[in-house]
């Protein structure tokens, strides 16, 4: 059977109040799952406490038959980490870096690391400027650095926070094509509020807001149940008020200089609006508003 990450009623407050997870129960499959979420969702208070960089106040959480809270060290054996903060040393280069990471990650033979290295520099797209200093690489080459170093040691759980944030399309697509092809064999973990994240690479996601998970699923099938309750209208900026008063508005778009709002109705409002297929941006705002987390 393949690894599953089992997490059960996890809950955790901060000291100053803030109850960052409330009771927070997931499963979580190999292949690519996405965590998405708005900013302070709770999204890398969970994605640190997997990481056992953290601990909850209650719940539990297992990867096959590790006791993830408890068995810190077996976890980290097994696990690649990228943190939404990532230092790296600016005066050094990306090969020397990656086999300073691999010596922390027990790889003592120097032949056995120099082919690790070699082989992730390739795969990460970063052959050519492995010499070149951290310090002068690219938003987008220090992402991909950062999932070469996550990469080390043949992790089974790759976990990366809000990778693409800052990213330029042609960056964020490179990115995303390198996590697509390691998602295929273990469980990748992608924390986001990019939707298209979740819509180009994940097979599974969940939604988060308030510490609290809204919604779970395939997103291919989060999108079809929302089939025949999504329409749109094009209206001048002044009448948006009106109509968030009049209909459950889940988004408002600026097109051409027009505003085009979503709303979310079971049947036809009427009053010029038309029915759109809609997309996991729909299903991520309709399940926001439902749950009263913003207004849109
Ligand atoms: P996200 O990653 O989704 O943006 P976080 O897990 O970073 O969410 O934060 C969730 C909530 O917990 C936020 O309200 C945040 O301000 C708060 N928070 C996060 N880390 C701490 C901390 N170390 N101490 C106190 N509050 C924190």
């Amino acid at each position: 059977m393949s690894l599953q990450l089992q997490i059960s009623g996890l809950s955790k407050t901060y000291a100053n109040g803030v109850q960052a997870l409330k009771d927070v129960s997931l499963t979580i499959p190999t292949g690519m799952f996405g965590l998405l979420g708005p900013n302070g969702a709770g999204k890398s208070t969970l994605m640190r406490t997997i990481a056992t960089l953290q601990e909850p106040d209650s719940g539990s959480i297992t990867l096959g038959n590790i006791d993830v809270v408890r068995q810190k060290d077996d976890v980290r054996r097994i696990l690649g980490y990228l943190p939404q903060e990532f230092g790296v040393y600016p005066k050094m280069s990306a090969e020397a870096m990656l086999n300073h990471f691999a010596v922390l990650k027990g790889i003592h033979d120097a032949k056995a690391r120099k082919e690790v290295v070699e082989a992730l520099l390739h795969q990460t797209n970063l052959w050519e400027v492995r010499k070149l200093n951290l310090g002068g690489y690219s938003g987008g080459m220090r992402q991909r650095f950062g999932i070469a170093q996550a990469l080390i040691g043949d992790p089974k759980l790759i976990i990366v926070d809000e990778p693409t944030a800052g990213l330029d399309p042609g960056e964020r697509n490179r990115f995303h094509n390198l996590l697509a092809e390691i998602g295929e064999n273990i469980i990748v973990i992608l924390s986001t509020h990019i939707v298209e994240d979740v819509s180009d690479l994940c097979s599974q996601m969940a939604i988060i807001s308030h510490g609290r998970v809204l919604l779970t699923g395939d997103p291919a099938n989060t999108i079809d149940e929302m089939k025949g309750r999504i329409w749109k209208k094009t209206i001048a900026k002044p009448e948006l008020t009106s109509c968030q008063e009049r209909y459950a508005v889940i988004s408002t778009r600026l097109v051409a200089g027009r505003t085009v709002v979503h709303v979310l109705s079971e049947s036809d409002p009427g009053d010029g609006f038309e029915q759109v297929d809609p997309d996991l941006e729909d299903v991520y705002f309709s399940t926001l508003s439902r749950a009263g987390e913003i207004a849109a």
